[in-house]
């Protein structure tokens, strides 16, 4: 007996997360069903990716890019645009993966949660920023919250065991792992003269621009401590990090009696991804299966937090909760554009967004408007002082 597929709707789809989705999706064709697709530019490839998997609706970023993409794409195809397309293809799935990058993400997390969908989130910027927002959808009936992101996968994977008690008070820590970035062990006067070119080469993992220059500040994973609070309700003071540099334990929890549970793979976002996927069953496909039968070190360090400011500001903004989250996302939103367009130096980044982070008034952020005007005030502020400084 067949059993019927899932359907799925893949946000972001040009992306790297993105078309590391659709390699799964091909292995799975039995299962799922790709029937919404979006992307915010490269309109030929996703046209690609609507013909190869006969998806019936297409969103793009831009009203302009409609006219684009109906010439592409066979006429029963429908084509939405803008955020509010976004959040149509959200509710027109079981399974929506948001590979969609930064705070241009929000449509895709609220509306399938308020659907009560599934939502594979790999897209960190839209919980981080919406976090309080997001507690009233979450328990939406039928909705679930997987994390794709690989350290939050793992903590998925490691509390499974836990009890359900409310807070996880058998929980001494979750230990996210961090591969340490490019830049693991230089000085602060060697970071000071730190490139763009230098930032983009990332030692274990291949992503999309932005996320990248996250991992060379730590910032990705000072996002990750405030992503993994929001996730599983854990406090941050209770949310640590250590630098693993071979990205093979891929985050582990601490119960209150000493056992430290880990997941391990090699380094693969395909494993996640079919992870969030399948749920509750495992795909048989062996995304960064282990090899044991050579030899193998495991390695694990202390972060530098003085020559990486970046987690202290997570830290800190966590502990103001209300929209302190949104602004720091925003303001390195808007500090990693200017680094990636040649227009702030790497060295600037942090610096950039803990001055935003000073004219930050504390908010509590009870509505989507209030998220909105936060979000918008933060980015005026860093590209105030953007412009200042040029
Ligand atoms: P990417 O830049 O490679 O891809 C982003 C995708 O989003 C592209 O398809 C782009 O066209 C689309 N997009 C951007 N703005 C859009 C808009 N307004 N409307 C519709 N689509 C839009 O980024 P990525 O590396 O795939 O990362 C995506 C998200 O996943 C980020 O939040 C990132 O932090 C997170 N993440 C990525 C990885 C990874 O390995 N790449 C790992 C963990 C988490
Ligand atoms: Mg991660």
């Amino acid at each position: 007996m067949s059993v019927a597929r899932r359907s799925v709707a893949l946000l972001g789809a040009t992306g790297s997360i993105g078309i590391q989705t659709l390699d799964v999706l091909r292995r799975e064709p039995e299962a799922f069903n790709l029937v919404a697709v979006a992307g915010g530019s490269r309109l030929v490839e996703l046209a690609e990716i609507v013909k190869e998997f006969n998806v019936k609706m297409v969103g793009v970023a831009h009203d302009g890019d409609r006219a684009a993409m109906r010439a592409l794409v066979s006429s029963d195809v429908e084509v939405v645009t803008g955020p509010s397309g976004l959040a149509e293809l959200a509710g027109r799935a079981e399974i929506v993966v948001n590979a969609v990058m930064g705070f241009a993400g929000l449509p895709v997390t609220m509306a399938t949660l308020e659907a009560g969908g599934r939502l594979c989130l790999a897209n960190k910027e839209s919980l981080i920023a919406a976090a309080p927002l997001v507690q009233r959808v979450r328990f939406t009936p039928g909705a679930t919250l997987l994390p794709i992101d690989s350290e939050h996968c793992a903590i998925h994977q490691c509390l499974a065991g836990s009890s359900t008690s409310p807070g996880h008070r058998d929980v001494a820590a979750l230990w996210l792992t961090a591969s340490g970035g490019p830049f693991r062990g230089w000085s602060s006067s060697q970071l000071a003269n730190a490139t763009l070119a230098d930032a983009l080469q990332h030692p274990t993992w291949t992503m999309g621009p932005k996320i990248t220059i996250d991992s060379s500040t730590l910032m990705n994973k000072g996002l990750e401590v405030l992503e993994a609070s929001a996730l599983f309700g854990i406090e941050a003071t209770r949310i640590k990090v250590v630098v693993h540099p071979q990205s093979v334990v891929h985050s582990m929890v601490e119960y209150v009696d000493g056992s430290v549970l880990a997941q391990l793979s090699r380094p693969d976002m395909r494993l996640p991804i079919a992870y969030c996927l399948g749920l509750p069953d495992r795909l048989s496909h062996a995304w960064g299966k282990m090899d044991f039968t050579s030899a193998m070190d495991l390695s694990f360090e202390p972060p530098d937090r003085v020559a990486f400011p970046a987690l202290d500001l997570a830290y800190r903004a966590a502990d103001r909760a209300g929209a302190a989250p949104a602004w720091l996302s925003a303001a390195n939103e808007v500090a990693v554009a200017a680094c990636l367009d040649g227009s702030l130096a790497w060295s600037e980044i942090i610096p950039l967004v803990a001055t935003v982070m000073d004219s930050y008034v504390d908010d509590p952020l009870d509505s989507l408007e209030a998220l909105m005007e936060n979000d918008a005030a933060a980015r005026r502020v860093a590209s105030g002082i953007l412009k200042l400084s040029s």
